[in-house]
């Protein structure tokens, strides 16, 4: 069936200033990590992305190598693209990187130009885009001289193939010390990303106020710590869990070791009147380093409810404290 948006899709959704740039963000973005391969459902995809478009997300998160097989998700997504979206093109802001293994040989994998400057042209065809909004570094690379990789980056910025540049999983350092060779070259870094949830908080110590000291703005990734900061895992483990499957990073001891939390989070955010994956989404929102939280979604039921989190972003001192101590 034709797609139709929904035209009250910006009057929900929340957007906030990426840095100091001109970006306006959705304070909820999609990522396309797991869902949306050749050996997912595409329909299913499909309708995700439609039910995205519609809570007005406008920013998707993809990357050279998601599927699996590598590729498949940009090219799915090229393909719901042609099909629903091209009309809508200047409404999305669209990521992709590079970073992480992709084709075989010393040339597929990690920060040189050669590399970086091909992932980006193959993802560009995989798409069907002549441009992507933001391109990333997808992870740091201390084998490659920093001047090369940024040079890299710095380059599809003044072709024309990238409108921003972001960095993902930088240490406080390295984003320093990139955001000033970015800088040297003309080219300012729009955004980092990163994983920050309740169960994952590493990105409180050094990362976010370097990111606030620099006016750069943070995407922060697996914000529900892989489905773990959701009703699915309260009552076990259930089959259509991605704790269930092969390949991936979430494993059933991870959930078990977790459960107890879970379950007092769990408590917490039925008091106050919501699910536990819109408390967790709520918590990272509560922090003004956080430009907007990257979720993922294999149903779009899930991104439905997930949306809802913006309809209580507020936490009494009572509630913070009750959270802290479950985490500790
Ligand atoms: P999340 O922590 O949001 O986990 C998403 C998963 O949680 C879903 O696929 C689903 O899994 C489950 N879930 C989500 N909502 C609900 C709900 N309401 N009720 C029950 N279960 C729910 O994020 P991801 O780990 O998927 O990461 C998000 C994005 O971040 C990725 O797509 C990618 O774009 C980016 N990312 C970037 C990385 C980087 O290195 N830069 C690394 C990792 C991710 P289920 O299948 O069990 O239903």
């Amino acid at each position: 069936a034709p797609y139709f948006p929904n035209e009250g899709r910006y009057e929900s959704m929340q957007y906030q200033r990426c840095g100091k740039s001109g970006i306006l963000l959705p304070r909820i973005s999609l990522g396309l990590w797991h869902n949306f391969g050749f050996n997912d459902h595409f329909g299913n995809a499909r309708n995700i992305l439609r039910k995205a478009f519609d809570l007005g997300i406008t920013h998707l998160d993809l990357a050279n190598n998601y599927g699996p097989p590598y590729g498949s998700a940009e090219e799915n997504f090229g393909r719901i693209l042609k099909k629903d979206f091209l009309p809508y093109r200047d409404e999305l802001f669209i990521a992709s990187k590079a970073g992480y293994d992709m084709w075989p040989g010393p040339y597929g994998n990690n920060g040189s130009k050669k590399s970086l400057i091909a992932s980006l042209d193959q993802s560009l065809k995989r798409m069907g885009l002549d441009y992507v909004d933001v391109f990333y570094q997808h992870r740091p690379d201390p084998e490659t001289p920093m001047e090369e990789t940024m040079g890299a980056l710095a380059q599809m910025v003044k072709q024309g193939k990238a409108l921003y540049i972001g960095l993902s999983r930088y240490s406080a350092e390295e984003t320093q010390k990139a955001s000033e060779l970015l800088k040297e070259m003309g080219v300012p870094l729009l955004i980092h990303q990163s994983k920050y949830s309740m169960f994952e908080r590493d990105m409180e110590a050094e990362v976010l106020p370097k990111l606030q000291e620099l006016n750069v703005g943070s995407i922060v990734f697996s914000p529900l710590a892989q489905g773990m900061l959701t009703n699915k895992y309260v009552n076990g483990i259930p089959e259509n869990s991605r704790a269930k499957k092969d390949n991936t990073y979430l494993n059933l001891e991870a959930v078990e070791a977790k459960l107890d939390q879970i379950k007092a989070l769990h408590e917490i955010a039925q008091q106050r009147g919501q699910k536990l994956s819109q408390m967790a989404i709520a918590w990272l929102l509560d922090n003004p380093a956080v430009t907007t939280v990257l979720v993922g979604a294999s149903s779009p039921e899930q991104l439905e409810e997930n949306v809802k989190a913006l309809d209580q972003l507020q936490f009494s001192e009572e509630e913070k404290s009750a959270i802290q101590k479950v985490l500790k």
